[in-house]
């Protein structure tokens, strides 16, 4: 029985809470910008780039009809995107109050500025709660299973330690249907770590971010020596200000695996927009979303500075296998 192994996994309030709750703090007093604010940001293009692969991600991955379970939605960012991929189903979950109450806020309409957006086509479920601390599975008995499970920009703020990464990946196995398909984004751990170790001290970044390690890691046989808790400070210029875990890709496709988790593909952003901007229907929504120019050398949109920071991460995809041996 896969559960079986997290009779110990309560925290009561040990450095792993404290941690949690620091993160749930941070994005909860981040408030939501006008659009003027948002297109005068330092990182609108990143935020634009961004965007734009997880649009793609999820018109290829999503089905019309399905049931998506949104792992640290955030103020519900995604929704349109979901919308767009006519899917027919909802869940959406954060730590953060004030995220959830701006995502709330989002999925219904704002009365108060009678916002007349058309409404979202598909029921939505928002819960606040910590996606990585406990099983979700009694929560979401009459939701699951899901056809896609989401967790952007996110899942290595499980990764503080083995307890709570395994937790993550047990959630996502747990509600899943066999043959569903797990996507997200991430750090991307050899890339920060090969900044760290070309660095001079504990510290890099450019303009728009910066990276800080307590300790330091660059000469340590990395990451055998410690595939959990590896903390570092991110800021990312009006956007985020945490702690943050280093999340060693071999780690995490393993660990996975032990979930029925496998890995269908990775890239690094780089990577992923060489692959995809040439296809007509990305170029087209990336040319609407405004992140790129005709090339991505183009200065006068995204700078080479947020370039840099796009480099710092990666997209997955993984599929829940049917693993009848362990039912
Ligand atoms: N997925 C959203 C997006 O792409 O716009 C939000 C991404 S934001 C960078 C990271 C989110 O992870 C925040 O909303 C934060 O509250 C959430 N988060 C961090 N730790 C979490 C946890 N333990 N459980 C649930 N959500 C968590």
């Amino acid at each position: 029985p896969r559960f079986n192994s997290f009779g110990d996994s309560h925290y009561g309030e040990d450095e792993s809470s404290r941690n949690a709750r620091k993160v749930a703090d941070h994005y909860s007093a981040r408030s939501n910008q006008t659009l003027e604010e948002r297109e005068a940001s330092p990182i609108i293009h990143l935020k634009k780039l961004n965007n734009w692969i997880k649009s793609v991600l999820i018109q290829l991955y999503a089905r019309a009809g399905d049931a998506v379970l949104d792992l640290a939605c955030g103020k519900g960012g995604d929704l349109i995107k979901w919308d767009k991929a006519r899917i027919g189903y909802y869940v959406g979950i954060d730590i953060a109050e004030g995220s959830i109450k701006d995502c709330r806020t989002r999925y219904n309409g704002d009365a108060d500025l009678q916002q007349r957006r058309k409404k979202f086509s598909f029921p939505a479920r928002l819960i606040c709660a910590d996606c990585y601390d406990a099983r979700l599975d009694q929560y979401l008995y009459d939701d699951a299973p899901f056809d896609i499970c989401s967790c952007q920009f996110a899942l290595h703020y499980s990764w503080s330690n083995e307890a709570r990464a395994r937790q993550a990946l047990a959630n996502i196995s747990a509600l899943l249907r066999p043959g569903g398909t797990f996507i997200g984004t991430m750090p991307d751990a050899n890339v920060i770590i090969k900044r760290l170790r070309e660095a001079e001290g504990l510290e890099f970044g450019n303009s728009v971010y910066w990276v800080s390690f307590d300790e330091d890691y660059s000469d340590k046989k990395f990451p055998s020596s410690r595939p959990f808790g590896i903390k570092y400070k991110f800021h990312l210029e009006d956007a985020v200000d945490c702690p943050e875990w280093i999340v060693p890709f071999h780690v995490f496709k393993a660990l996975a695996e032990e979930y029925d988790l496998e890995l269908v593909m990775t890239k690094n952003f780089h990577e992923f927009v060489n692959e995809y901007l040439g296809k007509p229907e990305f170029t087209e929504l990336m040319r609407r979303l405004g992140a790129l120019g005709d090339g991505r050398h183009d200065h006068s949109t995204l700078s080479k500075d947020e370039w840099d920071v796009a480099y710092l991460y990666l997209a997955y995809v993984l599929r829940r296998e049917d693993n009848h041996l362990q039912n």
